[in-house]
């Protein structure tokens, strides 16, 4: 086992609370079986903003100081660091103070997975893995084929044949080994759970097993506050699924509020396609547990998740942010992704357009308005999903 640096001091069970010794091969609570956290100690962070500032913005692996593993054991491809952008056309058009776009297709595979897949896979590499191995809709496959491959490690990617074509295709790419399970992601991951059963020697880097890829997307609130010259956005929109992002960004924000860096967090607000909304329908009937569904059914493979097993912890996240959570169809989703495009020359990927259109219905119910600063999360690129930004527009006639 490798060194763990002293400011990852435990790993703690969000749900009972019971602590562990820090480490990378322990994942999961004894008593209660939940997925646990990492815990760091903010004392030790001796770090200043302006320290911080002069360091060169080219990975997420500038933030170390609040990470659990030195940046020279990372696996690394130059994760993070990704743009910012203001969107005033977008602004007027949906009706909020101020718009911007973290662009998180800049990173290396295309979506914001590498954020996560960087930190899981380095996290492996610790703990002497020779084989990782997931199930997932697509791009965090993809994401772990590639850090895999930088590791040298083989790699085990299970994904649902609806899964696009880019992301089987680039898991061929880099060398993982490939199998398609008919149907969806919960198909998927029984054929994935079935195969780790039989390979208890294989090292899951699925959302559900390892404590360290939100720990990965904690980084991109980092970027955020740092982009905003050390403020909080009024409102974080994103497009959420697992919530592992989403929950990440919670983390960071109580990071940086704890230290004294930003005076508050900001409104965190889930938004998926109606296809496929636990989270949503949970937080406006008011429920602290997630209701499975039974049929999901979206375009929007990346939010396609129709039981997130972290469901209630997203619900206090975004409860205690006095954020919310927003539901639109399919139609209406991809219709915003290419208003973005059309408007702002992003082209995002079709599930983060979740985020805009989700943003059209909070200006509508009131939540967010003219005095806002609004960030929406595009969490991956429009390259790698082009056909299904591409048929929509031919749908419309165009
Ligand atoms: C995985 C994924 C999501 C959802 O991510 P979570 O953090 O698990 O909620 C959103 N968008 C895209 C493009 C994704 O690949
Ligand atoms: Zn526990």
């Amino acid at each position: 086992m490798s060194e763990v640096p002293a400011r990852f001091v435990g790993l703690e069970c969000p749900r009972c609370g019971e602590d562990f010794d820090p480490g990378f091969d322990v994942t999961h609570c004894q008593r209660c079986d939940s997925l646990l956290e990492p815990r760091g100690d903010l004392s030790s962070i001796s770090l200043t903003r302006k320290e911080l500032e002069r360091r060169p913005f080219t990975s997420m692996w500038r933030y170390e100081a609040f990470l659990p593993f030195e940046s020279d054991s990372a696996v690394s491809i130059g994760e993070g660091a990704t743009p910012l952008v203001a969107c005033p056309n977008l602004a007027d058009s949906l009706g909020v103070g101020e718009l911007w776009i973290k662009l998180e297709g800049a990173n290396p595979t295309g979506t914001f997975k590498d954020r996560g897949q960087s930190m899981a896979v380095t996290a492996a590499t610790l703990a002497g893995a020779d084989t990782i191995a997931l199930a997932s809709a697509g791009n965090a496959g993809h994401a772990a084929a590639a850090y895999g491959a930088r590791a040298g490690l083989d790699v085990r990617v299970y994904l649902p044949a609806r899964s696009g074509f880019s992301q089987k295709a680039l898991v061929n790419v880099h060398g993982a080994d490939l199998t398609v399970v008919q149907g969806r992601l919960p198909e998927a991951g029984a054929a994935f759970r079935e195969a780790l059963t039989a390979h208890p020697d294989w090292c899951s880097v699925a959302t559900d097993d390892t404590p360290f890829r939100r720990e990965g997307k904690k980084t991109m609130f980092l970027e955020i506050a740092e982009q905003l010259d050390w403020a909080s956005p009024d409102a974080i929109v994103y497009p959420t699924g697992g919530g592992v992002g989403l929950l990440g960004m919670a983390k960071g924000a109580d990071e940086l509020t704890r230290l004294g860096w930003i005076d508050r967090p900001p409104r965190f607000f889930a938004a998926q396609s109606t296809g496929c909304a636990p989270v949503v329908e949970a937080f406006h009937t008011g429920r602290e547990e997630i209701h499975p569904i039974e049929q999901p059914d979206t375009i929007c493979g990346g939010i396609e998740v129709p039981n997130p097993t972290a469901g209630s912890l997203i619900l206090e996240a975004i409860r205690d942010s006095d954020g919310g959570a927003v539901a639109s169809d399919d139609d209406e989703i991809l219709d915003a992704a290419l208003l973005v495009a059309e408007t702002e020359g992003i082209a995002m990927a079709p599930t983060a357009g979740a985020t805009v259109s989700g943003t059209r219905s909070l200006v509508a119910d009131g939540e967010l308005g003219t005095d806002d600063v609004v960030v929406l999360v595009a969490t991956g690129s429009g390259l790698k999903e082009a056909d299904v930004l591409r048929s929509q527009l031919m749908s419309k006639g165009v």
